[in-house]
């Protein structure tokens, strides 16, 4: 075969309209979850079906594609993505891409609680670095805000994953009068651990059958508040998501602020994500989505999935525009965080 002609079957990037290329996926393995976080899900929230879910074989193929096309970043969420049965088959299947350097890396977002049993086996498998999401040090807060979980299965499994050499990132939600006390205590604490700690605003995502507004701290005030107390230096660092770094010259450590709300990231936006159904977002705050389940399962080649995949990313918006304000009593979007995968 001519040169020309093989570089023209080569699967083509995946760029969208905006000139952006798209090469991080996020998927959202399971909307099941084993904790109920207060500004995540309701407390009696109903799940999918389970004959909707896409197999772990299926989603092993998904990523697989998107691979193909130039992805070299997976992150999987969820849900708790470490609840879904069978999940490390999947991990385990996906490393291959790690190992023959297709992907970049491969990551998980999760709450913790079951990284006792699996961390040791995510570090065999090729992970470097997971998000542990944890909003309190305070362990009847963290009952409050989870209201299933227990702090001390979390920090056991952070120090699980300590051991068994992954690095650690904490991902704290910002809650307005319940851990804005807590934001000093929270960096010692990561910092000390030689964590890096990221503060995330509420996003208006679900009904959760409580106020946004209660709920909402612009990380513009968080971010005051720990100056009073610490010297915050801007440093360059990125890790190709959202999070803009500040050095806390105190601890040395780093300080990510994650502002959907106040400051508007979607200029650099290099991800889509994926649900456990198959349906492709391009936007965590738009509703437009893309059915990628049926041009799986209709045939065995991937050539009607690439051609989905290539609709979808055409119609990847330039940005999303959440507001929480007392007015606006809708979240931004109808699904839940669980759902789409944080
Ligand atoms: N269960 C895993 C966990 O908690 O890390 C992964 C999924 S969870 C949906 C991913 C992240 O989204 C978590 O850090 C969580 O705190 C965050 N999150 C959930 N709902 C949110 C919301 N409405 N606004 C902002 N962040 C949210
Ligand atoms: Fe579960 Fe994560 Fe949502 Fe909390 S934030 S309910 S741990 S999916």
């Amino acid at each position: 075969m001519d040169f020309e002609r093989a570089a023209s079957l080569q699967p083509s990037p995946l760029v969208d309209p905006f000139g952006r290329t798209v090469d991080y996926l996020r998927v959202s393995v399971t909307d099941r979850c084993d904790f109920r976080c207060v500004y995540c899900m309701s407390e009696n929230m109903t799940f999918l079906p389970k004959q909707d879910l896409l197999t772990l074989e299926e989603l092993d193929r998904l990523c697989g594609a998107f691979i193909a096309r130039g992805v070299r970043k997976l992150r999987l969420t969820g849900g708790e993505p470490l609840v879904r049965r069978g999940i490390m088959t999947l991990i385990e299947s996906l490393s291959r891409h790690l190992r023959s350097g297709a992907l970049e890396e491969l990551t998980i977002t999760t709450n913790g609680s079951q990284l006792p049993k699996y961390a040791r086996e995510l570090a065999d498998y090729g992970l470097k670095r997971i998000n542990v999401s944890l909003d309190t040090l305070d362990a009847d807060k963290f009952r409050a805000i989870t209201r299933w979980g227990e702090l001390d299965k979390v920090l056991a499994g952070i120090d699980a994953a300590q051991s068994a050499g992954l690095k650690v990132k904490i991902n704290a939600v910002a809650l307005k009068g319940v851990n804005e006390d807590e934001f000093g205590s929270l960096i010692a604490w990561a910092h000390g651990r030689g964590m890096d700690l990221t503060l995330i605003e509420v996003m208006p995502l679900g009904e959760i059958g409580e106020g946004r507004i209660d709920q909402y701290l612009p990380l513009s005030m968080a971010r005051a508040r720990i100056a009073e107390r610490h010297t915050l230096e801007d440093i360059d660092y990125r890790t190709g998501g959202p999070a803009r770094y500040v050095r806390v010259k105190e601890t040395g450590g780093r300080l990510g602020f994650i502002t959907p709300m106040t400051h508007n990231f979607c200029e650099s936006c290099n991800r889509v994500r994926l649900t456990c159904t198959g349906t492709l977002y391009m936007c965590l705050g738009q509703e437009d989505a893309a059915d990628l389940r049926t041009p799986l399962r209709a045939s065995e080649g991937n050539d009607l999935l690439n051609a989905a995949i290539d609709e979808a990313i055409s119609r990847k918006p330039k940005g999303h525009d959440f507001v929480i304000d007392r007015r606006t009593k809708r979240p931004a979007v109808s699904r839940h965080m669980s759902v789409t995968g944080g």
